[in-house]
């Protein structure tokens, strides 16, 4: 096959491609067609792609699957790929790749600034100060960081990140992650948990950088809050369905947690009669500067933004070439990979 018979298809919210094409060059021809949705691209337009460069807005299931006649590559323009039907690519031969490392850092970093964000009380203080209050000792959240607990849950490249940091701020740091090898707690310098009720019971602060898994889905629910130290913050920049966001209404509201600061929620964006929610935005007086919400937008800046795009492009080129993949998630499902028979 001559590259420039292939057709790279973008179906998900970016309207000029101009990055991908010039990784590409003049090899693929790439369709980026302005859709909200899955039904809005034409058929023949799923059936002729050779690869796909989605996002998280669309559901990759059986069904889609089985039109792409052509597909050997669906690249997940992110981490997750929780909206990726990975079996049933895997046995289509096609090879489900994402972009593991693009914003490690943003995310960590934003992880942190949650936690520092009530620590610190940057945003009550700051809300006091524009309603022409001078209270800095009102604060509910503020406390000394130093020597503190952070449990991460999930150590992986954004949980390592994050466990780096949270060292630089003096804090004592445990994991709980049952498929990390043995000795990664020493490499490191923290302490390894195998329970997860310990870690909950130990931590000033809980950090989740799980996966959306059918393991994961729901796992911080009543009993994971209640298990949690009383006073403790709670920080999610993973994925929304992990929580269950009336329990989370119920820890704060009893006071059992001190706060949560969120970049995901379990439907996104969230729904206004989800009482958490409501209790926000009425301005309700015991949730006011003990909670948190970011638009997933955790790893999202300028720079992450082009790096993901450059290395999905990239990786779709390796794979137009009959390369193979360096990120993918479905190789031990993968039968027959349809890049390795370009002809
Ligand atoms: P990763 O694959 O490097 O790490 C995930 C870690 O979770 C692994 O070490 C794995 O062993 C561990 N894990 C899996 N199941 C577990 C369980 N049941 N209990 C404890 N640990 C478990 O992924 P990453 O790059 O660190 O990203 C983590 C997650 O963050 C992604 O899956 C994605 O959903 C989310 N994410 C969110 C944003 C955002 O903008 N908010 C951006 C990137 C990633």
């Amino acid at each position: 096959m001559s590259d420039t018979t292939c057709t790279v298809l973008i179906p998900e919210g970016i309207p000029d491609p101009d990055i991908e094409r010039k990784v590409f060059g003049d090899s693929f021809a790439v369709i980026a067609p302005a859709a909200s949705s899955i039904e809005e691209i034409p058929a023949d337009l799923w059936r002729r792609a050779d690869a796909i460069m989605g996002r998280r807005h669309f559901t990759y299931d059986a069904g889609l699957m089985k039109q792409l006649e052509r597909c050997k590559l669906l690249i997940r323009m992110g981490v997750g790929f929780d909206n990726v039907d990975i079996r049933t690519a895997g046995e289509l031969g096609i090879a489900v790749c994402n972009v593991p490392d693009y914003c490690t850092t943003d995310v960590a970093d934003h992880a942190i600034a949650l936690m520092l964000g009530f620590a610190r009380a940057i945003l009550a203080l700051s809300a006091s100060v524009m309603e022409n209050q001078w209270r800095w000792e009102q604060a509910s959240t503020l406390r000394r960081l130093s020597g503190s607990t952070l449990g991460i849950i999930g150590l992986g490249r954004i949980g390592t990140a994050v466990a780096m940091r949270a060292k630089g701020l003096e804090m004592k740091v445990l994991f709980y992650d049952p498929y990390i090898r043995e000795g990664i707690d020493k490499s490191l310098g923290i302490g390894r948990c195998y329970d997860l009720r310990e870690l909950l019971g130990r931590s000033d602060a809980v950090s989740m950088h799980v996966p959306l898994t059918d393991e994961t889905r729901n796992m911080a629910d009543e009993n994971f809050f209640r298990a949690m130290k009383p006073g403790s913050l709670f920080i999610n920049t993973a994925r929304g369905k992990i929580f269950d966001s009336r329990a989370l209404y119920g820890a704060l509201k009893n006071g059992h947690l001190s706060a949560a600061g969120l970049d995901v929620w379990p439907v996104e964006p969230p729904p206004e009669n989800d009482p958490l929610i409501k209790a926000w935005r009425g301005g309700e007086p015991w949730i006011r500067d003990r909670f948190t919400l970011t638009p997933h937008a955790a790893f999202f800046c300028k720079d992450s933004w082009e790096e993901l795009r450059t290395k999905a492009a990239q990786e779709v080129k390796r794979v137009l070439k009959g390369e193979k993949p360096r990120a993918c998630v479905n190789e031990e499902l993968l039968i027959n990979p349809r890049y390795r028979k370009l002809s």
